[in-house]
C-alpha cells in the first residue's frame, strides 16, 4: 500500500496531487453543460441582460463563454494577447507522424465526459480515443530504476478514474471543431490587454498598443500566472481578498519536451519523485499506432526549476539523454535521433505557468466579481455544483474545468 501510495505520488500525469479538487456533481437530466434546458434550446432564448460583452483570452475557458453567449444572442468580442487561439491547449503536426498536444494532452474523465462538454447525447464521443492505462512503468527513487508489479499497477488503474486520450487527434481540435469555428469571427487577435478600468459604468479595457474597447461586462480568463505577474493592472486595484486568494493557489512553472528515437528501449512511463510538481517521463506514441518512437517529459515545480538552471533548452536536452543513458545502459544517446520540441509554460508572458493544483487554502474569494462587471473564468474558477453537472469528477486545472467555468461565468452574468 505504502508503494503504491508513492506510485501514485509519482505519476505526473495522472495528476493525483488534486484529490481535494475532485468533485462528483449531482445529475440532472433536464439541463445540459452549458446550463440551458432543453426548451430554451428549442425556442427563442429571452434575457434580461442585453448589454456587451468582452472576453479576455481565447482558451478553453474564453472560448466556451463566447460559445454560449452566441447561442444565446448577446454581443461579445474575444480580445486575444497571442496570434492563436487555444491557450495552453496546443498542438504540433510536424515532428512525428500523430499530432503532439503541446499542452494539455490526457482527458481526465471517462471519454463521455467529451459530449457532454458539447451538449451531445450518448457515451461514445465523436472522435477516437485511448483507454490510458499503461502497464509498462518504471519507477525512479533515489536514482535507481525498478518496474512497478503488473499487478499493483491493476489494483492501482482499479482505484481511480478512468484516463483517455485521443487517437488521432488532439484537445486542440476538439475545441477548435466543437467551440472555436462558431465564434472566431469574433476573436481580436494580438489584443494583450494591459489595463482594467472599471470605475464606471461601463468596463474600459486598453492594450498594450493603446487601443481602448469598453463593455458592459468583461470575463476575464488569463492564467493565475498572468494575474500573479501584473501583466494586467486594474482600476481601482483587485481588493486584498481576491490577492490573497489568487496567492494561494498552487500554480507551478513548467515545461514539455518531446524527443525523437530510432527504437522504443524505454517503458510507457517512467516516474520521478519530486518535492514538488511532477517530473515524469512517458512514450508520447502509447496507443497511437505509430512508427515514430517519442519520448514526452513533462516537468513542473522543482524539476522545471532545476532543468531551467541549465539555461537552455539544447543543454535540457543533453540532460535529460544523459540521464536516460544512465538507466538504459547509454541507449538514449545511441537511438537519439537530434530533433526534440520544447515548450516552456512557464516562460510564456501570456501563460507564466503550468496549471492550477492545490486549492487547498483557497477561499471563496477566488470566484467573486469586480463589481459584478469583471467576472473570471478559467480552469481555477470552475464552482462545483453551482451549475448541474453528470456524474463526472471536474478536475479543477483541466480542459474540462476550464469548459465549464466558461458555461457558468455567462449563467452568472445573465442571471
Ligand atoms: C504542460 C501542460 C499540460 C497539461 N496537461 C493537461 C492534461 O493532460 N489534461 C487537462 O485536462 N489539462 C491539462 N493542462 C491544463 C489545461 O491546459 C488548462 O487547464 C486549460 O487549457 C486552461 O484553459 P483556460 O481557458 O482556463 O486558460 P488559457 O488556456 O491559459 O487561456 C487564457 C488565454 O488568455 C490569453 N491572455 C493572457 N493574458 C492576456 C492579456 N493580457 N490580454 C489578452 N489575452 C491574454 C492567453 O494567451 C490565453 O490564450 C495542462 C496544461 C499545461 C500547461
Amino acid at each position: 500500500m505504502k508503494r503504491l501510495m508513492k506510485i501514485k505520488s509519482l505519476l505526473t500525469l495522472l495528476f493525483l496531487v488534486l484529490p481535494f479538487s475532485f468533485m462528483a456533481c449531482n445529475k440532472d437530466e433536464n439541463l445540459n453543460a452549458s446550463g440551458n434546458t432543453e426548451n430554451e434550446l428549442q425556442g427563442k432564448i429571452e434575457n434580461e441582460f442585453q448589454g456587451n460583452v468582452i472576453i479576455i483570452g481565447a482558451g478553453a475557458s474564453g472560448l466556451a463563454a463566447a460559445k454560449k453567449l452566441e447561442e444565446e444572442g448577446i454581443s461579445y468580442q474575444i480580445l486575444e494577447a497571442t496570434d492563436k487561439l487555444g491557450g495552453r491547449i496546443q498542438k504540433n503536426e510536424n515532428f512525428a507522424d500523430f499530432p503532439i498536444d503541446l499542452g494539455a494532452e490526457w482527458i481526465h474523465e471517462d471519454k463521455s465526459i467529451l459530449n457532454y462538454l458539447i451538449n451531445q447525447p450518448g457515451n461514445e464521443p465523436n472522435v477516437e480515443t485511448i483507454s490510458y492505462q499503461p502497464m509498462n512503468v518504471q519507477q525512479v527513487v533515489d536514482d535507481l530504476i525498478v518496474q512497478i508489479p503488473n499487478q499493483e499497477m491493476v489494483d492501482y488503474y482499479a482505484g481511480y478514474i478512468k484516463e483517455y486520450k485521443f487517437k488521432r487527434t488532439t484537445w486542440y481540435d476538439f475545441i477548435n471543431e466543437n467551440f472555436a469555428q462558431s465564434v472566431e469571427q469574433n476573436i481580436i487577435y494580438n489584443a494583450r490587454i494591459t489595463t482594467i478600468n472599471y470605475t464606471g459604468s461601463q468596463v474600459v479595457l486598453t492594450t498594450e498598443n493603446g487601443t481602448e474597447y469598453q463593455a458592459d461586462k468583461v470575463i476575464l480568463t488569463v492564467s493565475i500566472g498572468v494575474l500573479r505577474s501584473n501583466v494586467i493592472s486594474f482600476n481601482p486595484p483587485l481588493p486584498e481578498k481576491k490577492i490573497s486568494a489568487l496567492q494561494d493557489v498552487e500554480f507551478l512553472p513548467g515545461f514539455k519536451l518531446f524527443m525523437k528515437f530510432s527504437d522504443k528501449f524505454y517503458p510507457d512511463v517512467i516516474s520521478f519523485e519530486t518535492r514538488s510538481g511532477e517530473k515524469t517521463i512517458y512514450d508520447a506514441a502509447y496507443g497511437k499506432e505509430s512508427q515514430d518512437h517519442v519520448l514526452g517529459l513533462l516537468s513542473t515545480g522543482i524539476s522545471a526549476q532545476e532543468y531551467y538552471l541549465l539555461g537552455n533548452s539544447d543543454a535540457i536536452v543533453d540532460s535529460v539523454i544523459q540521464e536516460l543513458d544512465g538507466y538504459f545502459d547509454g541507449l538514449a544517446s545511441q537511438n537519439y535521433l537530434g530533433s526534440y520540441i520544447y515548450e516552456d509554460w512557464g516562460q510564456h508572458t501570456y501563460t507564466q505557468g503550468t496549471w492550477t493544483s492545490d486549492f487547498e487554502k483557497s477561499s471563496k474569494n477566488l470566484n467573486d466579481s469586480l463589481d459584478d462587471k469583471v467576472y473570471f473564468a478559467g480552469e481555477t474558477y470552475n464552482a462545483h455544483g453551482i451549475a448541474p453537472f453528470q456524474e463526472f469528477y471536474i478536475i479543477r486545472g483541466s480542459v474540462q474545468s476550464a469548459i465549464l467555468s466558461g458555461y457558468e461565468v455567462v449563467d452568472q452574468i445573465l442571471e
